[in-house]
């Protein structure tokens, strides 16, 4: 990387300064001889030479935009040039910290582009040599007359401005290279959609990823299934070790110390239950355990007594977070959290996040009907995501053409009970302590799958009516709802293929 280099050039110049003064210093004092004063001048005249060797080093982004011309030709890349101030355009600097030293950005660029740098120092001791401010003046009268700081540039092989970025690109690393991607027609033939399906938190995980090739999807999946599970070590329930676990049994005794990230997704919850009165609340917990088992061993309803003792510990009030000290506190005794109506979204987020972090430009992550989806497919510009069809699951009944959201759909097909002909699904309504009904699925669009995942529990429990009100209400958050009665309902502004 240029920026590399520049700083290998100060080092390297310092210490010649170093030397020479210290020598000369020496040289003066003790009246050393001749042939030292040649030894000197040799040792000085190397290490000048050396920095003119160094660019042949580890160096991945070029000076000469002519040398990256005739680089992209013989190995058919996008070129992308870059203005910078490396001395004094903080937006410059950032750029160079944040994006083009990102080992995710280095990865794709090694693959994709050509990379010149037309720097533009103030300071003295950063000055380029003569034949380099020159050239990176004339780049900056073909292509920066404005003088913007950084400006960057995307070039085809053949030199045809594709697109053009002034300032320090909007978004993460991952979208800026999401959107160098869109222009790269010849690598993304190159690439393929893999699957596979595997167990994981209890349910059906089915991974769809965009790769170069086998190796690289494989890799993918190692880091996908990883992921998962360091989140449900976190957030299960069941696992008496989990930090989950620890703040329950810590109900009504003394707040728990536990990983900030845990800390946050309770906040976010609170934030949900808030949002949706309640109607999602992860202090369902004691409910879930005690009174319903939707495992098939439950032939009986509830004691209606035991019943109302429970939903009282209902109550996401009761949670205390502190985001300073990154502790959580149950205030009741016999409070449980759980995270059955968020976690899959949370976990499929997490591994979006991960496999977005080391260069896979498109995928879905389908954790039992939650699904999130990101980038283009290969073969076409957007995914088709199909709607399960409640009455014949494997059939969707309708589909959506859509990237960069999540998809989550709720159904009492999913986990329920059947009590003297009655069906009790395993979404409860916290005001009551009994299964929410009246709806067969509900699926919810949202730009991430944590939230999807917890509004389409809410709206099974607040109904159609209210639920869909709610949804109305939400920006960029559209829902479908399929009644006991195969009715279905949309919110105002979906649009289904
Ligand atoms: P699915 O598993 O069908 O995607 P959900 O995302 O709605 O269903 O999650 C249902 C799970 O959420 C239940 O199994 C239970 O663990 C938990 N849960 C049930 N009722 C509530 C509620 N009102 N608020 C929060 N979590 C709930
Ligand atoms: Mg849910």
């Amino acid at each position: 990387m240029d920026f590399e280099f520049n700083y290998g050039i100060k080092l390297l110049n310092s210490f010649c300064l170093f030397l020479r003064r210290n020598l000369y210093f020496l040289f003066r004092v003790n009246q050393v001889k001749k042939t030292t004063e040649i030894m000197y001048r040799i040792l000085v005249s190397i290490l000048i030479v050396i920095p003119g060797i160094l660019p042949s080093y580890g160096q991945d982004m070029l000076t000469n935009f002519d040398e990256a011309k005739i680089i992209a030709v013989k190995n058919q890349k996008f070129i992308m040039l870059n203005f910078s101030g490396s001395d004094w355009c903080g937006p410059c600097i950032k750029m160079k910290n944040e994006i083009f030293s990102n080992p995710s950005f280095k990865e794709f660029a090694a693959q994709n582009l050509i990379l010149v740098n037309a720097d533009f120092p103030r300071q003295r001791k950063n000055k380029l040599s003569e034949i380099q401010i020159k050239q990176n003046e004339a780049l900056a009268e073909k292509y920066n007359l404005d003088g913007d700081f950084p400006k960057t540039i995307l070039f085809t092989t053949d030199e045809k401005i594709v697109k053009e970025w002034i300032g320090f690109p909007k978004g993460s690393v991952q979208d800026f290279i999401g959107e160098i991607a869109q222009f790269l027609p010849e690598k993304k033939s190159a690439q393929k959609i893999y699957k596979h399906s595997t167990k994981l938190m209890g349910c059906r995980f089915d991974f769809s990823i965009q790769a170069e090739d086998q190796m690289q999807f494989d890799k993918a999946l190692e880091v996908a299934i990883n992921e998962i599970k360091r989140v449900e070590n976190l957030i299960s329930s069941w696992d008496d070790k989990s930090q989950t676990s620890k703040i329950n049994s810590n109900a009504g005794i003394k707040p728990v110390k536990v990983d900030k990230e845990l800390v946050q997704l309770i906040v976010r919850s609170k934030e949900i239950s808030k949002i949706t009165q309640g109607a999602f609340d992860i202090s369902f917990g004691s409910i879930d355990e005690n009174l319903w088992k939707f495992d098939g061993t439950m032939t009986s309803l509830p004691d209606s007594s035991e019943t109302l003792l429970a939903v009282k510990r209902i109550n996401y009030k009761n949670i205390e977070t502190d985001e300073t000290n990154n502790t959580v506190f149950l205030k009741e005794k016999g409070m449980k959290i759980g995270f059955g109506a968020i976690g899959k979204g949370y976990a499929a987020e997490c591994v979006k996040k991960k496999l977005s972090d080391m260069g896979i430009t498109a995928g879905v992550i389908n954790a039992s009907g939650d699904m999130t989806i990101w980038g283009q497919p290969v073969d076409n510009d957007i995914w088709t995501i199909g709607i399960a069809n409640p009455n014949f699951r494997n059939m969707p009944f309708s589909s959506l053409k859509i990237t960069n959201k999540a998809v989550v759909t709720s159904g009492d097909y999913e986990k329920f009970v059947v009590i003297d002909g009655k069906k009790y699904s395993h979404i409860i309504d916290p005001r009551t302590g009994f299964p929410a009904s009246g709806l067969k699925s509900i699926t919810v669009i949202a730009p991430n799958a944590e939230l999807a995942d917890a509004l389409a529990t809410a709206v099974f429990v607040l109904g159609k009516e209210v639920g869909l009100d709610l949804i109305n209400q939400l920006d960029q958050i559209e829902s479908i709802i399929i009644n006991e009665e195969d009715e279905i309902f949309y919110s105002d502004n979906i649009k289904i293929y």
